[in-house]
């Protein structure tokens, strides 16, 4: 090959190079938050198929296990807020009045019907809401997958999973370790690595530890940000929420899922849309940042959805978002890159 050659073939190399970084830098995350939660039953089949039609780039699975350490699609460790179990199992409560998934084989679970997320007197948590009479069941961490997988494969999609590990020290006093059994899954179809389509987060630190240090977790992770206050987990949340906080999960992560009330400086006595420090120190430190939850029937007082997305996306240029409604956020990226 003569010399012009071999610099037009390293030019072209270049600018595919270029394209290639310029791409995934402007990438936009679309995390379809329980599926389609905005239109049908969470977590159930249904959510998800009609999540994955509604191409997003990620489709979202929390975890329980199950009294025979299977892995189920369900956002608590309670079954009762979206499910018939009070009907079904009337008795099968513990002493809290509580049902928990844990206290049922998968076969047991599989006799229930999942419905619309009802608050503790059964009236809808979102009262807009899918309404119809459907019969919709819980489903395996595992029949999620495969589904994922085959509707990727028959569409021609490359849409990801965005797994959660729920309460995980709640499930180790009780005698059993969520974590192990997601990870052996994840081994099984071979996603434990760092290039597969796939995050698995988790809100306990102690727990985003324990999977890279004790297990040898290599697939990315994501540490989930909550309040004290909510009682989520023991991780101490107040000293995560510094720059210093976010060095030490720079060790172990590979982004953050930080609550949306909790990105700005704002106070009560004064409202801002500036990015609190420790929330810019993570985008300094390169970690992949995902809020929760853009909800366009929950939005802050006196927020439109839209100047809630022109926020996320183009003043914080966060990297993707949670969304319970797909198609809003898809139809607002699509009007910003035709107007750049
Ligand atoms: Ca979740």
């Amino acid at each position: 090959m003569n010399k012009t050659l071999v610099t037009l073939k390293r030019f072209a190399l270049a600018i595919l190079a270029m394209a290639f970084t310029s791409t995934q830098a402007n990438a936009f995350d679309i995390i379809a938050h329980r599926g389609a939660s905005g239109y049908l039953p969470e977590h159930t089949l249904a959510a998800m198929a009609m999540a994955h039609a509604q191409q997003p780039d990620y489709i979202e699975q929390d975890l329980v296990l199950t009294k025979d350490d299977r892995l189920v699609v369900l956002h608590d460790i309670h079954l009762e807020t979206v499910t018939n179990v009070e009907q079904v199992f009337p008795t099968r409560h513990r002493q809290d009045g509580r049902y928990y998934a844990l206290d049922f084989t998968l076969a047991e679970l599989r006799t229930l019907s999942v419905h619309e997320r009802t608050k503790a007197d059964g009236t809808p948590v979102f009262k807009n809401r899918y309404q119809g009479n459907g019969h919709f069941t819980i489903a395996t961490f595992e029949e999620h997958l495969s589904s994922i997988t085959s509707l990727n494969a028959s569409t021609g999609q490359h849409i990801g999973l965005y797994t959660e590990i729920k309460s995980p020290g709640w499930h180790r006093a009780q005698g059993h370790d969520i974590s192990k059994q997601v990870l052996t899954v994840l081994r099984k179809h071979n996603l434990d690595h760092a290039d597969a389509n796939i995050y698995v987060q988790c809100f306990s630190f102690e727990e985003i530890k324990r999977l890279r240090d004790t297990l040898n977790a290599k697939v990315k992770l994501v540490q989930l940000i909550a309040e004290n206050s909510w009682n989520e987990t023991p991780t101490e949340y107040d000293s995560l929420k510094t720059p210093a906080g976010i060095l030490t999960l720079q060790n172990y992560v590979q982004g953050i899922g930080p609550w949306l009330g909790h990105v700005t400086q704002s106070t009560p006595e004064q409202p801002s849309t500036a990015l609190a420090p420790w929330v810019v120190a993570a985008q300094q430190a390169g970690l992949v940042i995902h809020p929760y939850t853009f909800r366009t029937d929950q939005l802050p007082a006196g927020v439109s959805a839209e100047q809630l997305l022109n926020l996320i996306v183009e003043k914080w240029q966060f990297d993707g978002l949670f969304t319970d409604q797909v198609p809003p956020v898809k139809a607002f990226l699509k009007q910003q890159s035709a107007r750049h």
